[in-house]
């Protein structure tokens, strides 16, 4: 099969390892662990990644939307899946009879999953956000009190089932920083308020993001809740990366190559004058498949056993990359040849983590934006 012109590879064996190791962590504490597959799997493939983790020590995948916790059911994930940002007014019949777990944060989203559970048939398994002090979703604390009631009377009712009290911390990537005692208190009081509030069996807790996984076992609790380090990326930026295997390469492959003469502009705007006779590489891949426009000029690529740099623009569709002085470039690199753009680092290609300092951002929204999520509706 001819090669596709563009792709994340995902490395299956490289994800085993990362939630191998995660899960062991949490195992150790007593906990279980739930691999985050929102955003397509942080952009190497929803259901792929899900099915993986599952195999490999996770026992729970968890997701933002109803969206994508439908699309695990529908493609026969029938492990237990937590979906947690949602209007209000959504629909939340669907989910409840598919057996998603659902996120709460407010009155009003209980209100819409107790018609949902209505609509359905059958109780709603909820876990209840409190807000610790990243303030995004998740109730504050003033609120708590009055969402517990609700969540009683509801509970009382059979329209739903509390599995959990849980939170996400602010500065899990910065393991001493004094405000994640101060959100673990936080929660501890909410949980324990809870547990005093609610009949039924005493809710779980979780709280530990991929950071909270790798470096605070006291904050494993019952459920950890890992995304980046699935993918083998160490939100701490360690120098081992704490054991972890980066698993997308994104590799596409030469077009064309040619030479051109000295004092010729390549690319919009000739933002990049050949000094010299030159020969380039014309790669078909653009900011339309996640190379950002920004890293024309920055940016370099692994082809044919070495890093060269990205000259001129960035294109929707394609890049120019200069392989050298006509008089000495290689003569061995031909149409079809493999350009690396990111990896593990394995074969001397850049990583995800030195695409995020070119870009002074973070390796999660590199991954993510190679995934092209199919999210925005078009109406
Ligand atoms: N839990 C929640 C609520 C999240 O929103 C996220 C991701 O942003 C995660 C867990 C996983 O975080 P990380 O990718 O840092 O492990």
């Amino acid at each position: 099969m001819t090669r596709p012109r563009v792709e994340a590879l995902v490395d299956h064996d490289a994800l085993a390892h990362n939630v191998g190791l995660l899960a062991g962590l949490a195992r150790a504490s007593g906990a279980a662990t739930m691999a985050v597959v929102k955003a397509d799997g942080y952009g190497h493939g929803a259901v792929e990644a899900g099915r993986t983790a599952l195999a490999s020590g996770a026992t729970w995948l968890g997701v933002c939307t109803l969206e994508e916790a439908a699309q695990l059911r529908g493609a026969g994930i029938t492990a237990p899946v937590l979906s947690w940002l949602h209007l209000p007014d959504e629909d939340f019949a669907p989910a409840v009879a598919d057996a998603v777990d659902l996120g709460v944060s407010s009155r009003a989203e209980l209100d819409g999953v107790v018609a949902g559970a209505g609509r359905a048939g059958r109780p709603a398994r909820i876990h209840l956000k409190i807000d610790t002090g990243l303030s995004r979703n998740g109730c504050p604390p003033e609120a708590w009190g009055e969402l517990l009631d609700a969540v009683e009377a509801a509970r009382a009712a059979g329209d739903v089932e509390v599995a959990a009290v849980w939170s996400h911390l602010a500065h899990a990537d910065a393991p001493d920083h004094p405000t994640i005692d101060v959100q673990a208190k936080r929660f501890d009081d909410a949980w324990r308020a809870a547990g005093e509030r609610l009949g039924g069996p005493r809710p779980w807790r979780h709280l530990a993001n991929s950071a909270a996984t790798l470096t605070r076992p006291d904050l494993h609790l019952d459920l950890v809740r890992p995304g980046i380090a699935v993918y083998g990326l160490d939100p701490l930026e360690a120098p081992d990366h704490h054991g972890l295997r980066p698993v997308m390469t994104f590799r596409t492959r030469v077009a064309l190559v040619k030479r051109v003469a000295a004092g010729e502009g390549v690319s919009y705007g000739h933002e990049w004058v050949a000094p010299d006779d030159r020969v380039l590489a014309l790669v078909p891949t653009g900011y339309a498949d996640g190379v950002p426009r920004r890293l024309g000029g920055t940016m370099t690529v692994q082809l044919a056993g070495r890093r060269r740099p990205v000259v001129g623009r960035v294109c929707m569709d394609q890049v120019v990359v200069d392989l050298g002085p006509a008089d000495d470039a290689p003569t061995t690199v031909a149409p079809g040849d493999e350009v690396l753009l990111f990896g593990p680092g394995d074969a001397g290609e850049p990583t995800a983590l030195e695409w995020a300092r070119w870009l002074d951002t973070i390796h999660y929204e590199v991954v993510t934006g190679v995934g092209c999520r199919p999210r925005v509706t078009r109406t």
